[in-house]
């Protein structure tokens, strides 16, 4: 076949030009996504390998190399990975063919430091090596296969395919260099640069050996080459032997962000599962948080060999945006994934990763709480699924949550349970809370009247899962949450004798006009009663202790049920 040109997706040329202006100012980190990209095709090639063995046509040293040329000005990362076939070019290289991309794009505000993150989660990493070339040549051969694709573009709109022959298998790049960037053309610089951001990954990156001198001091360019990396996983070593940064580093490789996580948890199991976890909570949200077909989730290893990476059988919906390493030392290497969907196995370190991962959501709550308040921003609602979908943790998970709160209107959700029990009233032993479909709306509500009027703390639930969340949830630490909007209230402990009397005569008085009202109404309500829940407005509508809230009737309404 001949040289083809195409054109980029009308995205890509977009998120071309945003990228070479975002990341500009970190122009440098082109090297560690495409040797991130490097390692994954490894990690895939090893995979399949496991099934057929023969892909490996006799070359099993995965390895990256990387090396340039002052003359052509050129800089070349290749690995033996698993490659690419023709079609796997165009749909990965040429186009964005994501779910989510309209999101994508309708999040980008413009501002370089606020996009950047968004632009790396995105997953263009490939995208950057135009940050200092304008013009990229990728030879790629897939692994099994016999011919070899180039795909070549100078990153401004189109690009050309042609079928070439490739030795080895497995994909090469050779960045040409833009006018002025010359800066990368240096041993020293590239070295450093691995160094600094893919010192973890787990394969040998290679590079020529420094050249020697003879006595007249002439250079001696050596031929060997060297690993620039320490080559092992980073979640095998010990804690200790890993700097905060080299965690940093590995998060962002393993979970494809820009941007440093807020939290992680580092251990090795031993018992029953023999396992590693190595889980990061990330700073933002993704941009497919709610989107079905996500595309990243946690990373399953058997005695470091990628196995997949999953978003739903490692970790449950309600901490789908935990990203990491999970490598199983019993695990069989051949299974299948749909094995592993049912594996006893799986369940048991999900369990126990579960586990890891509240622990350590707790530890930011209590001991960093600016930064907790930050993943409560971006993560509380998922977080409040939990409750509903998790039962056997559903106390630590209502532990987690934070609400808005009578006690400081103004304050946003910022009141945990714990918070509201060491404030109860003397006597009270209920959590109160009103439901409605904004804050305002739980605000101004008459049910209000009463508990503010006592000084009595009432919880403001106006997220859409907040009704799951209160019907999932009966009681915390040993006391009922109770709906001021349901049933009849019993406030009689927080009052004194005389406001007793006085409520027993207004009900006597008020008999006749009660059964007027009864009257008028007839069908539309249950019961009528005289409350002592309003202060200021003449009437309220209340419903039974078991009947579904009238917010919930309303969502299930506005849902078409
Ligand atoms: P991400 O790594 O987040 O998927 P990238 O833009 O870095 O996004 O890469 C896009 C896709 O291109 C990868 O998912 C992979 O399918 C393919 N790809 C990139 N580099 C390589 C490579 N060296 N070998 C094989 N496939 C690659
Ligand atoms: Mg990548």
């Amino acid at each position: 076949m001949s040289k083809e040109t195409l054109g980029f997706q009308t995205e890509v040329k977009q998120l071309l030009q945003l990228m070479i202006h975002s990341l500009y100012s970190n122009k440098e980190i082109f090297l560690r996504e495409l040797v991130s990209n490097a390692s994954d095709a490894c990690d895939k090639l090893r995979f399949a390998a496991t099934q057929h063995a023969d892909l490996y046509e006799g070359d099993g040293e995965l390895q990256i190399k990387v090396s340039f040329d002052k003359d052509a000005r050129t800089i070349t990362i290749a690995d033996n990975g698993i490659g690419m076939s023709r079609d796997e070019v165009v749909a990965h290289i040429g186009t964005i063919a994501r779910s989510g991309t309209k999101e994508f794009f309708s999040q980008l505000t413009g501002d370089s430091a606020k996009d950047s993150h968004l632009i790396g989660q995105f997953g263009v990493g490939f995208y950057s090596a135009f940050i200092i070339a304008d013009k990229v040549t990728l030879t790629t051969r897939r692994a099994g296969e016999k011919e070899a694709t180039q795909w070549e573009s100078a990153g401004d709109g189109e690009y050309t395919l042609e079928q070439v022959d490739k030795a080895g298998r497995g994909t090469e790049i050779v960045l040409h260099l833009k006018e002025g960037e010359d800066e990368f053309l240096n041993d020293w610089r590239l070295r450093s640069i691995i160094t600094k951001y893919s010192d973890h990954i787990s394969l040998p990156i290679l590079m020529q050996k420094r050249a020697e001198y003879d006595d007249e001091g002439k250079e001696i360019p050596s031929t060997e080459l060297e690993a620039v990396n320490q080559a092992n996983a980073l979640w095998t070593r010990s804690k200790s032997e890993i700097s905060d940064e080299q965690y940093k580093e590995f998060y962002k490789h393993v979970a494809h962000d820009f941007e440093d996580p807020l939290a992680w948890s580092h251990a090795r199991i031993e018992g029953r599962q023999e396992y590693t976890e190595l889980l990061f909570v990330p700073k933002r949200a993704p941009f497919d948080l709610y989107d079905r077909d996500r595309r990243h989730g946690v990373k399953l290893y058997v005695k470091r060999v990628f196995i997949m990476e999953d978003s739903e059988k490692l970790m449950p919906q309600y901490l789908r945006f935990v990203r990491g390493v999970i490598d199983s030392a019993d695990l069989p290497l051949n299974v299948s994934r749909e094995i592993l969907q049912q594996s006893r196995d799986v369940d048991s370190i999900k369990t126990g990763c579960v586990k890891k991962v509240l622990s350590l959501l707790e530890d930011l709550r209590d001991n960093r709480a600016d930064d907790y308040a930050v993943f409560w921003q971006e993560f509380g609602k998922v977080i409040k699924e939990g409750v509903g979908e998790d039962i056997a943790n559903k106390e630590r998970i209502a532990g987690l949550c934070r609400f808005a709160s009578t006690a400081d209107e103004a304050a946003g959700e910022v009141v945990g349970l714990a918070d509201y029990l060491g404030r109860l009233k003397e006597g009270q032993d209920k959590i109160y809370y009103i439901t409605a479909d904004t804050l305002a709306a739980a605000k101004n509500s008459p049910h209000l009247e009463v508990f503010r009027k006592k000084g009595i703390e009432v919880l403001l639930l106006a997220d859409r899962v907040d009704e799951w969340l209160v019907s999932s949830l009966n009681e915390f630490d040993g006391r009922k949450l109770q709906s001021v909007a349901k049933g009849e209230l019993d406030l009689s402990q927080f009052e004194d004798e005389a406001e007793k009397k006085q409520q027993e005569e207004a009900a006597n008085n008020l008999k006749d006009v009660l059964e007027a009202i009864k009257g008028a109404l007839g069908e539309q309500v249950k019961d009528v009663r005289v409350t002592h829940r309003l202060t200021d407005s003449p009437a309220c509508l209340v419903v039974e202790n078991h009947d579904m809230s009238a917010n919930l009737e309303r969502l299930l309404k506005s849902a078409g049920q």
